[in-house]
């Protein structure tokens, strides 16, 4: 039973500081960060780790202490990410893959179109906070 005195957290205004960041970051900035979301990395330091499991990411960096989620949906945009990565791999195989009868192939794609989105999900999820950063959410 949840508490009706308790109020749900707010969510954040949108910061007008993003054009101010992107003035002092060197060039190429998004490339560096972008990749360190790929390697599961904070994107403000690059050494925290942005997972504490396999399924659960750190509320913070341990490392340099930045909140990588700050609003309420923020991961809508990383299941985007992988929803889009899925159904491109997937049309593409079932496009321009082996001639399998039907039932392989029934077998082989359903089962990637459950295996690789969860094989993806950890890296859409820092790629999408790297983008969160840039554009000024991760701070
Ligand atoms: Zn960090």
């Amino acid at each position: 039973m949840t508490d009706p005195t308790r109020q749900p957290t707010p969510v954040l205004a949108w910061r007008p500081t993003t054009a101010h960041h992107r003035a002092m970051w060197p060039e190429g900035y998004w490339k560096t960060v972008v990749w360190r979301g790929l390697k599961l990395r904070c994107p403000v330091c690059g050494k925290g780790k942005l997972f504490a499991s396999y399924f659960r990411m750190n509320d913070a960096c341990d490392c340099c202490g930045v909140g990588f989620a700050r609003e309420h949906g923020q991961w809508v945009g990383s299941l985007d990410i992988n929803t889009l990565l899925t159904a491109i791999v997937l049309m593409a195989g079932v496009g321009f893959g082996p001639l399998w009868s039907l039932k392989t192939s029934l077998a082989v794609w359903c089962t990637a179109a459950v295996v690789f989105p969860i094989l993806t999900f950890r890296f859409s999820r820092g790629v999408w906070t790297a983008i969160v950063h840039l554009t000024g959410g991760v701070y």
